[in-house]
């Protein structure tokens, strides 16, 4: 059964600061990449929305943390991309610095999911992060998004390669690092993602209890609501 963690998701707050955090009181993921890799693009896919996220190109939030709340009440981060050329030198040392701290040091922070353009590989800025968050034990799980830009068979290689890369650059946590091809435009890769975010957030108890509330509601007499937004695959 689908379990599809990111769908219902709903914005809560923005951070620009340690102190605007929200309190650390329930499990919370994180979604962290360069500008411009797909992030917003991958969580809006994965929340079956359109606008959740916003793009990079929004001006306004996108230097801050984006805190979602889940339907199972835990919280997703959306960071703010890293590696954006026209950010002055000081506010970019100024975001990593915000990153690395929270990705090191954010005790409910459950596992990091981690966007790459399947095309462009692992990056400087992408070690860095990873260098953080790696040596607490906690999981990673890579994107390698866009993969409908390159043939499937030159896509399974790439993130063949990316995981290569990763495993070879953190020995020590290589099982806790898995790597995804995905789509957001294709829609692929989100089944396999949604399995290890659902898997993090300790979600599988909760499948008997929906699949209880699902069996309640198909004998329920049909509702007329309208349905809104994008289909989505069951
Ligand atoms: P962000 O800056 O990491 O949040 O990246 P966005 O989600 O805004 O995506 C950056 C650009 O890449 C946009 O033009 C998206 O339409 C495009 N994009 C994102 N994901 C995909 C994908 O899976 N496939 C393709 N072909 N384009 C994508």
């Amino acid at each position: 059964m689908a379990l599809h963690p990111l769908q219902n998701a709903e914005f809560l707050s923005t951070a620009a600061s340690d102190a605007q955090l929200p309190p650390a009181s329930v499990a919370e993921i994180a979604f962290a990449g360069r500008s411009n890799a797909g992030k917003s693009s991958a969580i809006n896919a994965l929340a079956n929305r359109t606008r959740l996220a916003f793009t990079s190109k929004t001006p306004g939030r996108t230097q801050h943390i984006n805190f979602f709340r889940l339907r199972s009440g835990a919280l997703l981060a959306d960071l703010p991309g890293y590696g954006y050329a026209a950010v002055p030198r000081e506010l970019k040392t100024h975001w990593q610095q915000f990153l690395s701290r929270y990705v090191s040091t954010r005790q409910t922070l459950v596992g990091l999911v981690l966007v790459i353009d399947i095309r462009h590989g692992l990056a400087d800025l992408d070690r860095q992060l990873l260098d953080s968050f790696v040596e607490s034990g906690r999981p990673v799980l890579v994107l390698a998004t866009k993969s409908d830009k390159l043939t499937p068979s030159a896509a399974r290689v790439a993130a063949r390669d990316l995981e290569r890369a990763l495993h070879t650059g953190y020995p020590v946590h290589a099982s806790r690092i898995s790597v995804v091809p995905f789509s957001a435009v294709r829609h692929v890769g989100l089944e396999d993602a949604e399995r290890v975010i659902a898997q993090w957030l300790g979600l599988e108890e909760t499948q008997v209890q929906e699949a209880r509330e699902r069996t309640h509601k198909e004998k329920a007499p049909p509702s007329r609501g309208v349905t809104r937004g994008p289909k989505r695959r069951s």
